[in-house]
């Protein structure tokens, strides 16, 4: 009887043992699956961390090229340097006429060398000023100024990067003068600059007594037709 009893009870104990063993895989199992998740996330989370430092990185330093872009692009542009001296002024002549047509084009068809002028309209700190006066005038290949009509007259206004192009004639020397383009320029709300422009390489510049080599275009080639620039530097204020 007693015998039995054991063998009940190891029974019994081997039921319970096998029972906490089961617990013991199970809780063994759960804490895997738990902690499963939690080392995929890993990957995850870091991924997560390192990506927006790497997005906000980019923006940034795109800003800064950008920025960089827009501080250096119109001195690029215009080889203007800070702090840019003003164009210097010069006497207007006898031949100026107000109401010339707007037009960037003053060929009309007119014999001579053909011009093409192009430059930018700046502020002493080389900022380009859209929507500035040019008014041009000048004699015709022969030193001729028309002054019943408008030939050889024409105003525009610079776009929106400062920029203009004038289409014209080489003009012709007259008694007195080297060879010259009158113009006056002037920003939205700005004083008036009447000034001149000069040629280089022409002989009557010597002898003229108001020639003056900052007023100088600067000639990109002159096979054919003549290709040149110039900026002009104005009073904003
Ligand atoms: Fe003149």
């Amino acid at each position: 009887m007693i015998n039995k009893i054991w063998r009940i009870l190891l029974l019994l104990l081997l039921v319970s043992m096998t029972a906490c063993a089961g617990q013991a895989n199970s809780t063994t199992a759960a804490t895997t699956a738990a902690s499963a998740p939690a080392v995929t996330d890993v990957p995850a989370i870091t991924a997560a961390t390192s990506a927006p430092a790497q997005v906000s990185a980019t923006p940034d330093q795109s800003a800064a090229a950008v920025q960089a872009t827009v501080a250096t692009q119109p001195a690029a542009a215009t080889g203007c340097t800070v702090p840019a001296a003003l164009t210097p002024a010069m006497t207007e002549g006898p031949y100026f006429k107000s109401g010339s047509p707007e037009r960037a084009s003053l060929i009309d068809n007119l014999p001579g060398t053909k011009l093409i002028l192009t430059g930018y309209v700046l502020s002493a700190d080389c900022t380009p000023i859209p929507h500035a006066l040019l008014d041009f005038w000048q004699a015709d290949s022969q030193g001729q100024y028309d002054n019943s009509g408008y030939t050889l007259r024409g105003h525009q206004f610079t776009d929106a990067a400062g920029h203009f192009q004038l289409e014209t004639v080489v003009p012709g020397l007259y008694p007195g003068r080297t060879e010259h383009i009158h113009v006056k320029v002037q920003a939205p709300n700005g004083p008036i600059l009447t000034t001149q422009l000069f040629f280089p390489g022409v002989s009557q510049n010597q002898s003229d007594s108001i020639y003056n080599p900052q007023l100088l275009i600067n000639v990109q080639s002159s096979s054919g037709t003549m290709t040149a620039t110039y900026n002009f530097i104005v009073a904003t204020k």
